[in-house]
């Protein structure tokens, strides 16, 4: 007599293959680069096709906020040959490469026949300087695919157990960044966007802000100056998705510099955000 129960294993198999993304069981191209997400930190919240790439592509270009954590994954016991990892962030002490270096570099392997795995930290197209190297891969004919990756406000959403947008508080959410690049002698440079903050936020939003800078108190008076009442509430989460995860929970009138962690930190500001306790 056959076993149903089995038969009924079988077929859900079957069909979870079918209807698999097929880029999930594709291993890294040769020639190929790909804009991949690191997600926040914890290599539980990388996407399979990471993963996947992590452990298949010839060579690996890493931001510096990429943990080590998920940097480990690449060398599995199943490679035959170990990744090439070229850091192309600030680490040890080395001066960062220029943007117009990572190109060269990504050129340099895919033009090889290599597969180059271009990881950013959270998701690759949230402030994540895609732009130019999205223009660069398009210029040069080079094949490239885009992989999603978790942003690190949703991670810091789910480490506070904080919705983002809420029925009665907050029906908007922006995503925004107290740095913008312009570019001098060719080379993007950060510079402080102050100024734009006026009439920026409706009332009715959850503001998270990237790259957020050092100067807490005075980027709260700016916001509180451009409208913001002080007593909105807000958190400055350091260091989300990892051990060393530190949370600040403020008001704008009680935001403070000394008492946020250290980079990267994330300041999340709305009525949906729960009040200091
Ligand atoms: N592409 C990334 C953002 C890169 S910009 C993403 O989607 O998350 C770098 C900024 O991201 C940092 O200055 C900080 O504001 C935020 N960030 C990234 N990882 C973080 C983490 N683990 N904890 C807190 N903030 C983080």
């Amino acid at each position: 007599m056959p076993d149903p129960s089995k038969d009924a294993v079988i077929s859900i198999e079957a069909r979870s293959a079918e209807s698999r993304d097929p880029r999930i069981s594709d291993l890294a191209k040769p020639g190929t680069v790909y804009l991949a997400g690191a997600g926040p930190g914890d290599p539980g919240l990388l996407t399979l096709l990471t993963l996947r790439l992590l452990e298949t592509a010839d060579v690996i270009l890493p931001d510096d906020l990429v943990s080590d954590e998920v940097l480990a994954l690449a060398t599995s016991a199943t490679r035959q040959h170990p990744p090439q990892i070229i850091y192309v962030g600030k680490r040890c002490g080395q001066p960062r490469i220029t943007q117009a270096g990572i190109h060269d570099l990504m050129l340099e392997h895919a033009s090889a026949c290599k597969s180059v795995l271009r990881l950013k930290s959270g998701d690759p197209l949230v402030f994540g300087r895609a732009a130019e190297e999205i223009a660069f891969l398009t210029e040069h004919n080079l094949p490239f695919e885009i992989v999603p990756g978790i942003t690190a406000a949703f991670a810091v959403a789910a480490a506070l157990k904080t919705p983002l947008t809420d029925r009665s508080s907050a029906s908007k959410l922006i995503f925004a960044t107290a740095h913008h690049a312009r570019r001098a002698n060719g080379e993007p440079v950060k510079i402080e966007l102050t100024p734009k903050w006026q009439g920026a936020f409706p009332p009715d939003a959850t503001l998270v802000v990237y790259m957020p800078g050092r100067r807490f108190r005075q980027l709260a008076e700016e916001l509180i100056a451009a409208g913001l009442p002080p007593a909105t509430p807000c958190v400055a989460v350091s260091k989300a998705s990892t051990p060393l995860e530190h949370i600040h929970r403020a008001t704008l009138a009680t935001l403070s510099d000394d008492a946020v962690g250290p980079a990267p930190v994330i300041l999340l500001i709305g009525d949906a955000i729960q009040p200091a306790q």
